[in-house]
């Protein structure tokens, strides 16, 4: 098979120009059809398929993305090692617009979307423990610093079901848990991942403070879009920096997640 990577990109559509060599597939899952057309190319020596996760026209929102289809169609694609970027709201006063958040902890806030490939033929518990890839972790936390990024090394990014915004009452009471950002589609996108045994790395850019956040700026709509965009550039070479530096060769425990469990299919 030509369409072939080891290496999944999710995220938003200012990525597309990251690939070398770039053919589009088009693909369909038992879940039904990823949020888009995959677009499989090349970074440096790495294969890499790139998923625009609400759609290339932003058709999906984030309570509607085609969760399970999307990393479902990027396994069959051969992709084991996922990262994940998205835009995010900081719920610490220290860390602001144009921070990179790597998080090492998640809480899930979302309701009613399905988060499980298990749900009939017997029961699969996968360990969550830890919901990120550590390798990909380490190597994201690296690339960020290398690139100058103002670097947050781990954190716990709380998923809310969107897609209005917190309260000012929930998002003081995210802080006050000690919980680091808030975003929509964290989950139950590494959870799929996880049981699906492929590596998953949320690379997170805050582009303002959450509402209860007093020390905030109080940024408007219009600053967060104008400042996302001019982090695109930026943001494409972290991602290219982070995906030439994942190891070919997984040693991570992200691949056995699976191990010793009777599935009740056969993964891609
Ligand atoms: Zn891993």
């Amino acid at each position: 098979m030509v369409n072939r990577a080891d290496i999944g990109v999710i995220g938003g559509s200012g990525l597309y120009s990251l690939l070398d060599d770039a053919q589009e597939v088009e693909l369909t899952t038992p879940y039904g059809p990823p949020s888009d057309v995959i677009t499989v190319g090349r970074i440096g020596a790495r294969s890499v398929a790139f998923l625009p996760r609400h759609g290339r026209d932003h058709r999906h929102p984030p309570h509607r993305i085609p969760y399970r289809a999307n990393l479902w169609a990027l396994r069959s694609l051969g992709v084991r090692q996922v990262l994940a970027p998205s835009a995010v709201g900081s719920l610490k006063a220290e860390h602001g617009p144009g921070a990179i958040v790597v998080p090492d902890q998640l809480v899930d806030r979302t309701s009613g979307r399905v988060q499980t490939y298990y749900d009939a033929g017997g029961a699969v518990h996968v360990s969550f423990a830890d919901p990120y890839c550590p390798t990909g972790r380490a190597v994201a936390v690296s690339a960020a610093r290398s690139g100058g990024w103002d670097i947050v090394d781990g954190g716990t990014l709380v998923v809310i079901e969107g897609p209005r915004f917190s309260t000012r009452a929930e998002s003081q009471w995210f802080a006050r848990n000690g919980w680091t950002i808030v975003g929509m589609t964290g989950f139950p996108e590494a959870v799929l991942a996880r049981e699906l045994a492929l590596c998953y790395t949320s690379l997170s850019l805050v582009t303002d403070h959450d509402a209860g956040v007093e020390a905030g700026e109080g940024v408007t709509h219009e600053e967060v879009l104008r400042f996302f965009a001019t982090n695109v550039t930026k943001m494409r070479s972290l991602v290219a920096d982070a995906v030439e530096a994942l190891p070919k060769e997984r040693t991570c425990a992200c691949g056995s997640a699976l191990d010793g469990i009777k599935l009740p299919f056969d993964l891609p």
